[in-house]
């Protein structure tokens, strides 16, 4: 058995990483166990065949997201703000509307002016009632403890496609919510899989209102995991092992004892499990973890996710005024993006097959599929966009220690019942601490969990927290 340790954490993704980082910086020693054959998780860069860096996982910075950004600096890594100058393109029952963006996205038909969009009053009035509605509901939502908002329990047995239903049935004003399911940052889920309340509590966590794109990373966000794994290689007191997937956590009065599926066993004073709650599912806990806590995780799925980046010569859409968001009823895509720095080189377009088309599409032949991405950036951007340099596809449902993205969602009814039952005391998305094993990923987040500001987060508050459970008894 390799020597004992102070600290194991589970999963060498962004939160693992940072929480590793500040155990060190404590004094601790700390051992990371990460499943895969690299670091980084959902935090991860690929190069193109024409030699362009690019985000297959999480890519945007916001404008509130303040620990990204200091955790950036400390590392020497830049940023650039995204490009929005121009119009985009909105795709609606098969016309291809080009319009300015609102200044703010609560004015706004997803980022859209709506008086922009050529289209019909009566159903933009519509959409903008159905959003107010939506946002006066959003302002009642308890953050830390959804299910004491006004009639949380109605709230959360209600999809949000029922909800909508009971306002509108023009799909026009459907779209803002049913896009900010599949879509927005909390998002991979369809309208008809969690509940009015579940969403309402993602705006009050993560806002899409405080603009969480509005900056990316130089040289690709997978850097950052990159350099955190160097930063911890080179330091007394840690260790960092790849291709460790981690099968069963142990506890006794002295420490845990940390199971890899190969047998090899680790022993520890506590851990930090900083996975994605369905993984969490994976691990056998002895002494087992309460049935709450079971049942919360069987309610959580991830969401389904496939990106898309597709590299060209130069950004042609930006020669002609236009900025590269495209939103829309296209048969794939509903989402894309320019994603290249202010210079244009590299020039990118990342887009999204998200929710049930993620899946339907990932089972296409992988031609066909191909060809429909093209079609949709063609009838986006023009003809040129079907001619990429490289066209790479990310299927997120097919990494095994993922098993989605962006993130993992609450079922219809869960928030009210399991998830309350299982919470710790401070509220918020963590359940409560297992003994000397405690949670982190971006998950348990009370503020913007599902992205990269809530990983640094989840991640410290777990290393901050660990004094009292380096000596805890083990649960009953
Ligand atoms: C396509 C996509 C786009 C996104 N866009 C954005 C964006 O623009 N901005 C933003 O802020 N966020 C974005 N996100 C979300 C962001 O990437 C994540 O919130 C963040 O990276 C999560 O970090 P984490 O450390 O909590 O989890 P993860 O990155 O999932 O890390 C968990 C790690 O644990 C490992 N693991 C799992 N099980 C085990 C086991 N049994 N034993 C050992 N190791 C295990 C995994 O291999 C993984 O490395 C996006 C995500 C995706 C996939």
């Amino acid at each position: 058995m390799p020597s004992p340790i102070d600290v194991l954490i589970v999963g060498a993704g962004l939160s693992g990483l940072v929480a590793a980082r500040r155990l060190l910086a404590e004094g601790l020693t700390v051992r990371v166990l990460e499943a895969r054959e690299r670091v980084g998780g959902r935090m991860v860069s690929a190069t193109t065949a024409d030699g362009s860096v690019v985000d297959l996982g999480g890519q945007w910075g916001g404008a509130s997201h303040h620990r990204f950004e200091a955790l950036l600096k400390e590392l020497g890594i830049g940023r650039f703000p995204s490009h929005y100058g121009g119009k985009g393109v909105f795709h609606w029952r098969g016309r291809r509307l080009e319009a300015p963006l609102a200044h703010h996205f609560a004015d706004s038909l997803l980022f859209f002016e709506p008086q922009a969009l050529d289209l019909p009053p009566a159903e933009l009035t519509a959409t903008s009632a159905l959003q107010r509605a939506f946002a006066a509901l959003v302002a009642q939502v308890d953050p830390r403890q959804p299910w004491r908002t006004p009639d949380a329990e109605r709230l959360d047995r209600l999809t949000v496609a029922q909800w909508a239903a009971q306002h509108t049935n023009l799909p026009l004003a459907q779209l803002p919510l049913d896009w900010l399911c599949r879509l927005g940052g909390s998002g991979g889920f369809e309208p008809w899989e969690a509940s009015i309340l579940h969403l309402a509590w993602t705006q009050a966590v993560a806002p899409q209102a405080e603009t969480p794109e509005a900056w990316l990373v130089r040289g690709g966000a997978g850097a950052v995991a990159q350099r955190l794994a160097a930063e911890l290689a080179a330091q007394a007191g840690a260790s960092l092992q790849l291709g460790r997937a981690v099968h069963t956590i142990a506890q006794d009065h002295q420490g845990v004892s940390v199971v890899e599926r190969t047998g090899q066993t680790h022993r520890a004073r506590a851990a930090i499990v900083a996975v994605p709650p369905p993984q969490r599912l994976a691990i056998q806990f002895d002494p087992p973890l309460p049935p709450a806590h079971r049942a919360l995780l069987q309610r959580s799925p991830m969401g389904a996710m496939t990106k898309i980046l597709a590299s060209y010569a130069r950004p042609f859409w930006r020669d002609r005024g236009l900025n590269g968001l495209g939103i829309g009823d296209r048969p794939a895509l509903e989402l894309t993006a320019d994603s290249g720095p202010p210079e244009g080189q590299p020039a990118l377009i990342a887009s999204f097959l998200a929710g049930e088309r993620a899946l339907s599409l990932g089972a296409l032949p992988a031609p066909q599929r191909r060809q429909l991405i093209l079609d949709d950036l063609a009838a986006y951007w023009g003809p040129e966009a079907a001619e990429p340099l490289d066209l790479v596809e990310q299927d997120w449902n097919a990494e095994p220690f993922s098993g989605g993205a962006f993130t993992s969602f609450l079922t219809p009814g869960t928030w009210t019942s399991h998830a309350r039952l299982a919470a710790n005391p401070q509220g918020g998305p963590a359940p409560a601490d297992h003994g000397r094993v405690l949670w982190a990923g971006t998950e348990v987040s009370p503020r913007w969990p599902g992205y990269f500001e809530g990983a640094i987060e989840a991640g410290e508050r777990a290393a901050s927290g660990i004094g009292a459970t380096l000596t805890a008894k083990p649960p009953p």
